[in-house]
């Protein structure tokens, strides 16, 4: 007949559980921050890529814009189709939108 108390092995491994537990709850905010950090660099992404330009309804009248900006001597525009709102916006650094 075996003792009813736990054993020694039983009881650190107990504990290394618990410690264990520690080390994922230090793990899982970890992770929370990282999850928010991400969701701020979307967040500003998301702003500078599609709430704070102009959007236009269609590729003809991101075009139109394209020339009237053109015409006020800014050249260089791109026009890109916004994954965020699928309208189109005009950007000077086509590469940041991607
Ligand atoms: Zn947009």
């Amino acid at each position: 007949m075996g003792s009813r108390k736990p054993s020694a092995k039983a009881k650190r491994l107990e504990e290394f559980r618990s410690q264990l537990g520690g080390m994922d709850d230090v793990f899982a905010r970890e992770e929370r921050r990282k999850e928010s950090d991400a969701a701020k660099r979307d967040a500003a992404q998301l702003e500078k890529a599609c709430l704070s330009k102009n959007r236009y309804a269609s590729y003809a009248e991101a075009q139109d814009a394209q020339a009237a900006c053109a015409e006020y001597g800014t050249t260089g525009l791109h026009i890109y189709q916004c994954p965020h709102c699928k309208g189109w916006h005009l950007t000077s650094h086509p590469w940041e939108n991607q």
